[in-house]
């Protein structure tokens, strides 16, 4: 039986949120969980995932940073050395209190992050100034109990990396943060062809426990913000609560200066959110499972030499690309199309007997739905090229989508008419005062998503209060 995919995932224009929620499913990424607040990464989304990993953490790698592995659970007394972390954290820790009937002496919690336990480690470690800089990371799940979940967006667990890094004085630890930062804009941009605003969080938005926290923000096709990325500079907070000291080359003793950096399974959500459309999920080649699927196209008579044809097809383009040959008797080619569009493959080939005949083959882009017939010799440089292109096209897409949704706006009801007719981000000035920020946030629901690196001096008045702006924010509703 025909089952047409498309009819099964709701309309992205009418109803967004249910788009997102149809793909996750019937592109196979992930589902639902019997554990309230999680999911099952599914093969297809953890592939995605493998390979987004992979580039990430050769980036890091070049970077001199590590990999290592720290516990799951974390004392009650060692996260509560830190008081403005814990109350950051506290609502939505879980514990650990009994190991089978009986009660432990001492209460441990799922790590939320592991900035304590991998700090805990560092004050072992760090004795003098040549032990520095340490520049570790983790890839590992974390626990972070959620009232309301969306799958990848907001899991009670979910996976990501962590990176803690400890440093001989501020200066050294500050370039680190912004190094990170810049580490996760070419990943996003380059790898994921996300375009992002690199900035610092306000006051109100900062991590708990940093100096300075910084993000990467993201549109999403409906308009809405997603944060991809932070990198914080804790100063020497934690290593004073915990102990990280160091003989410094004056001989005297010294605090380290810190930072944490994470990204988690989040991307795969803004993935799907960038570039998606009414047919389901595009990836960008360099992180899709499969860049080219061969589809053949043969009445039951020439099955065999079509298909003999087509599997040489495959093999001569497996050399530069992930390829999969769909052969599977049971579907029609046109199930087959449609699978593979909701999927997000970014390029199909057709090949059928009229095909053999020429000596040639159809070669179909998701992201534009453009066809173009190749001599079979020419196939694997045409679709090299053509998988380049659609990365470059798929984030000049986004980025002007992102650029045609970001508007500037001087007072707040100008601001809320921006958000009620069309969401996006929104370019004010700010005055600074938190107490701006939340009145902004309590009339209209859009939080400050950064001060942009690159806003430039700012100009005439806070969008809340009329003094005179001290920043260029970007507002937005953001998950
Ligand atoms: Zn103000």
């Amino acid at each position: 039986m025909e089952r047409e995919y498309v009819e099964q995932i709701a309309d992205r224009d009418d109803n967004y949120s249910q788009w997102y929620l149809d793909v996750v499913q019937r592109a196979e990424l992930a589902d639902y969980a019997p554990v309230r607040g999680c999911m099952v990464f599914r093969p297809y989304g953890y592939r995605i995932w493998e390979l987004a990993q992979a580039k990430l953490d050769r980036r890091f790698k070049e970077t001199g940073v590590q990999n290592a592995y720290f516990p799951l659970l974390i004392p009650e007394s060692i996260f509560q050395k830190e008081a403005e972390h814990i109350e950051g954290f506290a609502p939505e820790v879980a514990w650990v209190t009994h190991a089978g009937q009986e009660p432990l002496a001492e209460r441990y919690l799922v790590r939320p992050t592991s900035e304590t336990i991998i700090g805990t480690m560092y004050a072992k470690w760090i004795q003098s100034y040549r032990d520095l800089p340490v520049l570790i990371n983790q890839w590992c799940s974390v626990l972070r109990w959620e009232r309301r979940t969306v799958p990848f967006l907001r899991t009670t667990e979910f996976l990501w990396q962590e990176g803690h890094t400890a440093h001989r004085d501020e200066a050294d630890a500050r370039e680190r943060t912004m190094m990170m930062l810049e580490v996760y804009r070419a990943f996003l941009e380059d790898d994921l062809a996300i375009p992002v605003v690199p900035g610092r969080k306000t006051e109100n938005e900062k991590f708990a426990g940093a100096v300075d926290t910084y993000s990467t923000e993201a549109l999403m096709g409906n308009g809405r913000a997603l944060q991809a990325a932070t990198s914080h500079y804790l100063g020497d907070g934690f290593a004073r609560v915990l102990g990280i000291e160091f003989l410094d080359a004056d001989g005297e003793r010294k605090p380290v200066h810190m930072t944490s950096w994470g990204l988690s399974w989040r991307v795969i959500g803004a993935l799907i959110m960038v570039h998606g459309d009414e047919r389901g999920l595009i990836l960008p080649p360099s992180v899709a499972p499969y860049q080219v699927v061969v589809v053949p196209i043969a009445p039951e008579s020439r099955r065999e030499e079509v298909l003999a044809e087509a599997r040489r097809l495959a093999a001569s383009l497996a050399a530069t690309a992930r390829v999969h040959l769909d052969d599977r008797p049971e579907y029609t080619p046109g199930w087959k199309f449609n699978e593979w569009e909701l999927r997000g493959v970014p390029i199909r080939v057709e090949f059928g007997p009229r095909d053999l005949e020429a000596g040639q083959a159809v070669i179909v882009r998701r992201d534009d739905g453009t066809r173009r017939s190749v001599p079979l010799g020419e196939a694997a440089g045409v679709v090299e090229r053509e998988l380049a292109a659609l990365q470059r096209s798929l984030f000049d897409r986004a980025a002007r989508f992102r650029d045609e949704m970001t508007h500037p706006a001087a007072t707040v009801d100008e601001l809320e008419a921006i958000l009620k007719d069309r969401r996006g981000f929104i370019a004010a000035g700010w005055c600074g005062d938190g107490a701006c920020e939340l009145a902004v946030k309590e009339r209209t629901g859009a939080t400050i998503r950064c001060l942009p690196l690159d806003a430039g001096a700012p100009s005439g008045a806070c969008v809340c209060c009329g003094r005179p702006a001290v920043h260029q924010a970007l507002f937005a509703r953001a998950y």
